[in-house]
Order: C-alpha cells, then structure tokens, then sequence
C-alpha cells in the first residue's frame, strides 16, 4: 500500500515515510492510495480475538511494509495494560470507553503505539538523526504523547498547550511529566494559536536545515500523522465485534457512530472503518459550543473566522479541525485539486464553501449538533441520575447530541458512542454538573468527586498531587522558535 497526499504532491510514500514524515512536502495530510476492505467474515473472526489482536489485524492492512508478527509485539506492548470495553447502556445506546489508557484519554489508543511505530519506521527507512517530536494539545495528546514518548531512545518530544485553556489535572499531568527527553510550554494563546505555532516551526525551512545539520529531524504525534490515525481506525473494529457478541446486533447490521470532535481525527477514523466495510449508517459529530463543524455540515460553508469560547470541554476547543482535510478529498473523488482549492481559501479568508457534490456526501453520512456547557452540565446530571453512568464533559456533549439526533430523526439504529475521557479528568465540571459543591483546589476537587459518587479517581491522576511542576514556562506564539532552537542546542 501507498500513501499519497491530499494536495496531488507528485510521488508516493510507504506507510514508514509517512508515519516518519508526519506531513507530506506539500503540506497535505497522507492517505492510502486504496482502502483496504474487511469482509463480514474477516470482521466476524476478528471477535474471538484480544484487542491487541484485533488491533494488529486491522493495522496489518494499513502497514503494509510492517509485518503481521512486528505489528502484534507492538500492539501487545502498547495494550498490555487497557483495552476497549464497551458498556450497553440503553436500548440505542453504547458507551466504547475509550479512556483506561495511561492518560485517562482516548489518544492512549494511538499515542503508546506511536512510539513503536515511529522506532519501527526510522529502521525500515535508515534514518540515523534524532527525531523531534513537535505537538501542539488543547490539552489530551500533549500528556498522551509525552506518557508515550518519555525516554524513548532517538526520540525528543516538545508540547505546547494553550495557558489557561486546560484543566488543572490536564495542566499537571504535563508540567510534572518526568523523562529526560521532554519539554512542555504553555502557549499565550488558544489551541489554534499552539497549532498554527507548530505549523509555523514544520514549514520553516531554515529552521529544519539548521536543525539537521545538529543531527536532528522534525516529526509530528499531532492527528494530522498517519501513526495516530491508523490505531483508531481498530477500535471502531472492535465496538462493533462486541456489539455483535453482545446480541444487540447481528453481523452486517449498520450501527451509527457518535463522536465528541475537534481536531476530527477520531471521527474521520470511524468514517475510515466504515470505508473499509465496517456497516455504519450516520456518524453523529458532536461539537460544543465552537460549532465550526456543525454549521459546515448543516450548511456546506466552513466557518473558521468566529468568536473562540473556552468551555468545559477543552479538548475540543478547536476552530479549525485538520483532519477535515482528508474527508474533503475522500468526499471530492480524491480530486487534489479541489482539497487546494479549499485550504487555499481557508488560509486567506478564514472559511470555504463545499462544491454540491461533496456537500451533499456529507449531509448524507454525518449529521452534525452541537451543545453548550449548560446543556452538557444537564446531560452529565440527568444521565447519572437515570443509570448511574458518570459521563465527562467531552462524552456528555456527544450523548446531548445523540438525544438532539435520535428526537429529529426518529432513529432507533443502534448507536455507539465514544467515551473520550474519564470524568475524573475534568472533576470541578463534573461536580458542578452533579449540583455539589466546587472547592477551590484542584486535588479537593478530584477528592470531592470520589466521595459525591462512591468511586475511586484513577491512580494517574490522584497521583499528580505528589508530584512537582517541572515546566512553568510560558512562550508567545512568535517565540516558540527561540523556544525550540535553545532547548535543542542548549
Ligand atoms: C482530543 C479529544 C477530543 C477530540 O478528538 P478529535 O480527534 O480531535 O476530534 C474529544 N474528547 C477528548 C477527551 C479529547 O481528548
């Protein structure tokens, strides 16, 4: 298999480069040249299978230059210790959580497989310099790309974060990350901010030809990279297989797939699954109140150029979504000329408009809502209070969305749902929603929560409270270079 990208650059990668690569030399995003498809009897077999199994079997038809054997030793390290297990909740609706991982976020699923993936790459394509991991986080994938990164040999990783636009408990979890390797700065700005930032140092040529005669080479763990995308495109697998088992479906029945989105990464891998065969009806793309991809697949016109809000769901705080990219092109017959035709508008205007055919492709497969804190808050409140399930404020926006969708429509399809994160992670929001009392104190908060529901907070979490803030400082966006440059060469 191949990997083109979606700007027409005029060469073909392995799996290898463009894990290895990150963005092509055009600044698109990678995609295979051809989906793989999985029959009901290959998706069937993969049941019976550990997820680590299952993930290596649907990696196995991405990777092509990586072998089935190589892919499952990295798969069994990755998920030694999680999985994804999925809660049926109500006679429509599935939890998958996706949230058990190191980091208490779905991007566990990708950001410890990454790191065997890369390793693997650099061997299969004999590069001998020291890979600088770059990443930009509105707040999930710094933590789960430093957890993945910490200590790997010829590996250095940077992340930067918004200030002030995480939680406290997404703050600390990055600031006291140990490891020799690692540096995390707080960002004066919002995640767009961070991320244009990252992009900034990515496509500065001086930069990179500096830094490669030191023996050092830019790479990204951002969703825009094939390695982060490719490990989500098997959960969405392995939900189905357990609904499946389950009896509430038979093998071949279309289920629809609930995402709380920003960046769209997660959502476009579930498009991807069900590219490659998996049945799937609508995927439901929910989105808090910066609700750039409502609009855009409500009225064919993205939007970026609007008011920003931070809100209690911060990971998906998130104006202009990358990933969106690779649909743009999947949805205009892989026309590369029409995906430019787009960014280009993106970038002088602020927004672009979909040709009908593309317009009407989305409208058809994605249904897109939204919902704003209070309405979030009142769905963690009512869904605990009806089955005793604590969502948090990400997974709460998809679960309001999914009521918005299933009163319009009148669907009764089987639905899954993504849990993205544990409520734990996000424990003042979580109280507030519960109606109890918010201390002061980031840990008295996560404490509060334990006792308001009887359940214990994950150790990863409870056990930041011991630990020391490394990283305290901030850089404005146009210093992120001096940043970089100086903690390379220093
Ligand atoms: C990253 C993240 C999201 C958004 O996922 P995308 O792939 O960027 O759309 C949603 N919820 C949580 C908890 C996240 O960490």
């Amino acid at each position: 298999m191949q990997y083109i990208s979606t700007r027409g650059f005029d060469a073909a990668f392995t799996a290898a480069q463009a894990i290895q690569q990150g963005l092509a030399p055009d600044g698109g995003l990678f995609l295979p040249d051809q989906l793989p498809f999985f029959t009901m009897e290959e998706i069937r077999f993969l049941s019976d299978l550990s997820y680590a199994e299952r993930a290596a079997f649907v990696l196995s038809r991405f990777l092509t230059d990586y072998s089935y054997d190589e892919l499952l030793s990295y798969t069994r390290q990755a998920y030694a210790s999680f999985d994804a297990p999925l809660k049926v909740l109500t006679n429509t609706v599935s939890v998958l959580e996706l949230y058990h991982g190191p980091t208490c976020a779905f991007k566990d699923f990708a950001l410890q497989l990454l790191p065997y993936l890369l390793t693997g790459a650099l061997k299969k394509t004999g590069e001998e310099r020291t890979i600088v991991i770059l990443t930009a986080t509105s707040g999930d994938t710094g933590k789960a790309a430093l957890e993945g990164f910490a200590d790997v040999p010829g590996t250095r990783i940077a992340v930067f974060f918004p200030q002030g636009g995480t939680s406290a408990i997404q703050r600390m979890q990055m600031t006291t990350q140990a490891g020799e390797n690692v540096v995390v700065f707080a960002v004066e700005g919002n995640f767009d901010d961070a991320q244009t930032g990252v992009k900034r140092l990515f496509s500065d040529p001086a930069l990179r030809e500096e830094l490669a005669q030191k023996g050092f080479l830019f790479s990204s763990a951002n969703s825009i990279n094939w390695g982060r995308l490719a490990p989500q495109i098997a959960y969405y697998f392995s939900a189905y297989c357990d609904l499946a088992s389950s009896g509430r479906i038979a093998f071949g029945d279309a289920v629809n797939i609930d995402v709380p989105t920003g960046n769209f990464g997660n959502i476009l891998a579930a498009y991807l699954a069900s590219c490659c065969g998996l049945p799937v009806h609508r995927f439901l793309c929910a989105s808090n109140s910066n609700q750039v991809l409502t609009d855009l697949i409500r009225t064919g016109t993205y939007d970026a150029a609007r008011p920003f809000y931070t809100t209690a769901s911060p990971s998906m705080d998130i104006l202009i979504s990358s990933n969106l990219e690779r649909l743009l092109y999947l949805l205009s017959d892989r026309d590369p000329s029409i995906v430019r035709g787009y960014m280009d508008s993106l970038a002088e205007t602020g927004k672009y408009t979909l040709e009908s055919g593309a317009f009407s492709a989305l409208s058809e497969r994605f249904y897109g809502g939204c919902a704003d804190d209070a309405m979030t808050f009142e769905t963690i409140r009512k869904v605990y209070e009806d089955s005793g399930y604590l969502l948090d404020t990400h997974t709460a926006v998809g679960w309001n969305v999914y009521e918005q969708y299933a009163s319009e429509t009148g669907d009764t399809t089987p639905t899954i749902l993504a849990a993205t994160a544990d409520p734990f992670k996000f424990p003042a929001s979580v109280l507030k929603a519960l109606g109890a009392a918010v201390p002061e104190d980031d840990f008295a908060q996560l404490h509060a929560l334990e006792t308001c529901t009887g359940r214990k907070a994950p150790a990863a979490l409870a056990s930041l409270e011991e630990k020391e803030e490394r990283f305290q400082s901030s850089v404005a966006p146009a210093a992120m270079k001096a940043a970089i440059t100086h903690w390379l060469t220093e």
